[in-house]
């Protein structure tokens, strides 16, 4: 509930050409800090040196104003994370800074690639030395290969060997670079904000500084910036175009007040939660949403039902990742203390609980005890989006199928473990119909199972661990 099972993933951000970019950075990274807590950085160049600073924890944390100070140039690049490949360590922290034949380059990545191991093992074979453990540093060690003449001709060749998902943002001493990949499954935006030009996983962060949204960076296009201006790059030219953005950027990621995949956010929820409202109606007093995630869709359930919305359940903002999980006997706290019901709304009422997803189930069947202990008279949960029964492997990490409740169990079966009087998914062409543009342009894999790319890296975990040819297994 509220996204509770899924780690979000990453966010990142750059400037080229503006006196405060390390500064500006900053704030960007602050406006994109729901889509990582673990860790924030900055690279930054004045042309002639790059330096970088990364720490684990929340952007407000990482930069005191003494090192902020200390970031100076003329351009940077940004990255908040959630480990999705690799562990949570400084080392796994981004930017990656490296020293290669050309300068020293930066590199900030959202998404995961699905190729890292085959890739990882035939540069160390090679002799390349890495020093994390994430997919992302792959990039810089492909673009280090000798034969490129150039800071295009080594991106434009590195991006043709990895497969997966990747909006990422890069910094040399004399450029800065956005990268979308050709099913564009995460967002990367373009702005300006005076002359100089700034890219952002989404607009959030350019409102923030006042930067004017220019456009899209579209699917398999990379835009390399330098003193000269912007040059665009399509190196998957001729390919047949096979766009694949994540849907569920609008169902919880994104920000309801960015604009992602050319449309409003929170806009796309409230028809979410209206399609909803026609698919799954229920008979009841008030409309509840889980806040925040849930805010919209239940204010587009509402609008459509008729039925008043009303803040049910107050959300705590001040639990950060460092929250200590309580022992065993506290556990109770744990739940209320993110969420608590407020027994006079809802005390004596058939509500209706709107959420974005149910994950493992275990905090919705959690909150629904609370709010029957806090009164509710009956609990009918709707949710804004189709069962998961997949995992992800494009960035975001939901856990393994077997825990996802939606895999091997029946809604009757749900339904009875959450303890809810009655329980209703969006339907996946609900899901479709919420958004403005051809369903063919985005990724619905975790509802579905059927994935736009192949999953080299499970295809080889599942041959090892088998023997057998894993092409019906992940492809499927
Ligand atoms: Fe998004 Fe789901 Fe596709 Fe992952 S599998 S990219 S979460 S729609």
């Amino acid at each position: 509930m509220g996204g509770e099972g899924i780690r979000d993933h990453c966010g990142v951000f750059g400037i080229f050409g503006h006196e405060q970019a390390a500064e500006l950075t900053y704030l960007g990274l602050f406006a994109l800090q729901h889509r990582g807590e673990e860790s924030a950085g900055i690279a930054v160049t004045d042309g002639n040196q790059m330096n970088l600073h990364k720490q684990l924890g929340l952007v407000g944390d990482a930069f005191p104003k003494s090192v902020l100070r200390s970031l100076k140039g003329n351009a940077a690049i940004g990255h908040v994370r959630y480990s999705t490949t690799g562990s949570t360590t400084l080392s796994n922290a981004q930017p990656y800074m490296v020293d290669y034949s050309r300068g020293k380059v930066a590199i900030a990545h959202n998404g995961n690639l699905v190729n890292a191991h085959i890739l990882r093992s035939e540069l160390e074979a090679y002799g390349s030395i890495f020093g994390s453990t994430s997919d992302s540093e792959i990039f810089v060690h492909l673009m280090a290969k000798p034969s490129y003449r150039n800071i295009s001709e080594a991106i434009v060749g590195s991006v043709k060997r990895v497969e997966g998902a990747y909006s990422m943002t890069l910094l040399t001493e004399g450029e800065l670079v956005g990268i979308r990949d050709p099913y564009g499954f995460r967002p990367l935006c373009l702005g300006k904000i005076g002359e100089a030009y700034v890219i952002a996983s989404e607009t959030c962060a350019f409102d923030l500084i006042d930067a004017q949204f220019v456009r899209e960076i579209e699917p398999g296009e990379v835009v390399i910036i330098d003193r000269k201006g912007l040059k665009s790059y399509r190196p998957f030219q001729g390919r047949p175009r096979k766009w694949a953005q994540c849907i569920f950027e609008h169902v919880y990621f994104s920000r309801p007040d960015s604009k992602v995949f050319g449309e409003n956010v929170g806009l796309v929820r409230e028809r979410l939660g209206k399609i909803l409202a026609q698919e799954q109606p229920a008979d009841a007093d008030i409309v509840v949403p889980i806040p925040d995630s849930g805010n919209f869709a239940a204010m587009g359930y509402s609008k459509q039902s008729g039925i008043p919305l009303a803040h049910g359940f107050t959300r705590n903002h001040y639990i950060g990742r460092t929250f200590i999980n309580p022992v065993k006997e506290m556990r109770s706290f744990k739940v209320k203390i993110k969420l608590n019901p407020i027994p006079e709304i809802v005390g004596g009422k058939r509500v209706v609980v709107v959420d974005d997803s149910i994950v493992r189930g275990n905090t919705s069947k959690s909150r629904v005890k609370l709010l029957r202990r806090a009164g509710a008279k009956e609990v009918h949960l709707r949710i804004s989006c189709p069962p998961h029964i997949s995992p992800c492997y494009y960035g975001i990490d939901f856990p393994s199928r077997e825990e996802l409740i939606a895999y091997g169990n029946s809604l009757e079966q749900i339904k009875e473990f959450l303890g809810v009087d009655s329980l209703g998914y969006l339907s996946h062409e609900g899901l479709l119909k919420a958004i403005s543009f051809p369903k063919e342009n985005y990724c619905t894999a975790c509802f579905t199972g059927s994935y736009p790319t192949k999953i080299f890296d499970q295809m080889n975990k599942f041959k090892l661990e088998t023997g057998l040819n894993p092409k019906q297994k992940v492809d499927a």
